[in-house]
């Protein structure tokens, strides 16, 4: 294959051999591509700074279907820097970035969905709320794992006017008056309920800031993290990570004296 011009972010990189990276970049062409980096490690590599995950820019690279694909060289880059700084932004934009990992095969263009990454990461790179951003990110993504559940109305009689709640046993939201036909169904605050209909359809190019109360954000991380661990059966070590993030925060407002 010959050497090809690519738009990338890159997801994740780790040593191979003595002098070697194998680079996991996501790429506006060719989806996830998983390259061989020759001598990046080396000190001086010019790929080195180019490769570490956060960077995104022009590389120069050829894919082959079977077997490594090779980088060879980089165009111009960029970090996002203020992510890499913020501790909880870094965990969402790396949990981010797994998600979309397990969500798309190797090579598989992801049409739309790179803009949308590459948008979510903006967002956060601007330093606006990173939970908020990946919930988009997370609700949108569930219909790569077989799921897509109805948000704005009630399964069963499309009703939206009265109280909600989400049922996993029929995929969405029950009205008040469908709750019987699911004990086990998740009772939601109003707002939660209104938010949820409204981030499964934001398209994160055309917003700019989504303002979120506290108590809704900690309702939506629940749900959302319940459906992905139910439904999704979908267990990540960096989503674990954020999940801890918030306990100590919690931690910490029930305790502030001790800390
Ligand atoms: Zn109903």
């Amino acid at each position: 294959m010959p050497i090809q011009r690519l738009s990338g972010i890159i997801m994740s990189q780790r040593a191979y051999r003595e002098h070697d990276l194998l680079v996991k970049i996501l790429t506006k062409q060719a989806g996830p591509v998983m390259f061989l980096a020759r001598g990046a490690k080396r000190p001086r590599a010019k790929l080195a700074g180019a490769v570490q995950p956060l960077c995104h820019g022009q590389y120069l690279g050829s894919i082959h279907s079977h077997g490594l694909s090779y980088l060879t060289a980089v165009d111009h880059y960029q970090m996002y820097r203020h992510i890499a700084d913020d501790l909880l932004a870094n965990a969402y934009a790396t949990y981010l970035l797994a998600l979309v990992d397990v969500a798309f095969d190797d090579r598989q263009v992801l049409g739309g969905w790179y803009d949308q990454v590459k948008a979510a990461l903006e967002l956060m790179e601007k330093g606006r709320d990173p939970q908020i951003i990946v919930n988009v990110m997370e609700i949108r993504l569930l219909g790569r794992f077989g799921l897509a559940p109805v948000w704005d109305r009630c399964v069963i009689c499309g009703r939206s006017d009265l109280a909600m709640a989400f049922s996993e046993e029929f995929g969405g939201m029950l009205c008040a008056n469908h709750w019987s036909q699911d004990p086990r169904c998740l009772h939601l605050r109003q707002k939660t309920a209104a938010y949820l209909a409204l981030l499964a359809r934001i398209d994160l190019r055309r917003v700019d800031a989504i303002d979120v109360d506290s108590w809704t954000k900690a309702d939506l991380r629940q749900l959302i993290d319940t459906i992905y661990d139910d439904e999704a059966g979908l267990h990540l070590k960096s989503k674990r990570y954020i999940q801890q993030m918030h306990e100590w925060d919690r931690r910490l407002k029930l305790n502030p004296r001790k800390n």
